[in-house]
């Protein structure tokens, strides 16, 4: 997981969400407009948990509330913009047709335990508290803190839908790319895109 540096509300935000009592209210074009603000201004078009490539298409994402809505939990964050990310609908590695959800936000759902849950774009060393099986492709916990990154991986279930199949294939087409520059580029090439993190799945390759 990468930290999300938030940048400050873009107006155009302020002024859709200005007056609207709930989250239903506030129409999907706007939504999609934050959310391609989002995805270009601060994730790099990365889901905010699994790190998929997503696009601002409604099947591929939504807007996540990090600290959930419901009313039991944060309400008055629903529209704090520093509470909204853009999360995958957790079926980024199925196959056509199959709308199956494996991980991330809408698995998330309304949980989030305020002493556990690691929050991306509050955490700017979260991606310490993990590390990789590369073998595998398999997120684990760091000796950091294990419950805490346990949560994490248990909760978004980073483990499941494809995704640690989705890292072997990120890392193949790495090498891939890398077998195609020359050998004395590499090293500088190799250095750009973990500064740009772009890549899906980047932080498998930081780590
Ligand atoms: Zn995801």
């Amino acid at each position: 997981m990468r930290y999300i540096q938030k940048v400050q509300p873009p107006q155009f935000f302020i002024e859709d969400t200005l007056n609207l009592e709930s989250w239903s209210s506030y129409f999907s074009h706007k939504k999609h407009k934050l959310k391609e603000h989002l995805l270009e201004h601060e994730q790099n078009y990365l889901c905010c948990y699994c790190e998929s490539k997503i696009s601002s298409d409604t099947n591929s994402s939504h807007v996540e509330h990090i600290r959930p809505k419901g009313h039991d939990k944060y309400p008055h964050l629903t529209f704090e913009y520093h509470n909204l990310a853009v999360s995958c609908n957790g079926t980024c590695q199925n196959l056509p047709n199959d709308s199956t959800i494996h991980n991330c936000g809408h698995i998330k759902s309304n949980e989030y335990d305020e002493n556990l849950f690691l929050n991306p774009v509050e955490l700017e060393d979260i991606r310490d508290y993990f590390e990789y099986d590369i073998d595998e492709g398999k997120i684990e916990a760091s000796a950091k803190n294990e419950q805490k990154a346990s949560y994490m991986i248990d909760t978004l279930r980073l483990n499941d839908g494809g995704l640690t199949k989705a890292r072997e294939k990120a890392l193949e087409n790495f090498i891939e790319k890398m077998k195609k520059i020359e050998a004395n580029l590499r090293r500088e090439e190799i250095k750009k895109i973990l500064k740009e993190e772009k890549l899906e799945q980047i932080s498998f390759f930081e780590i």
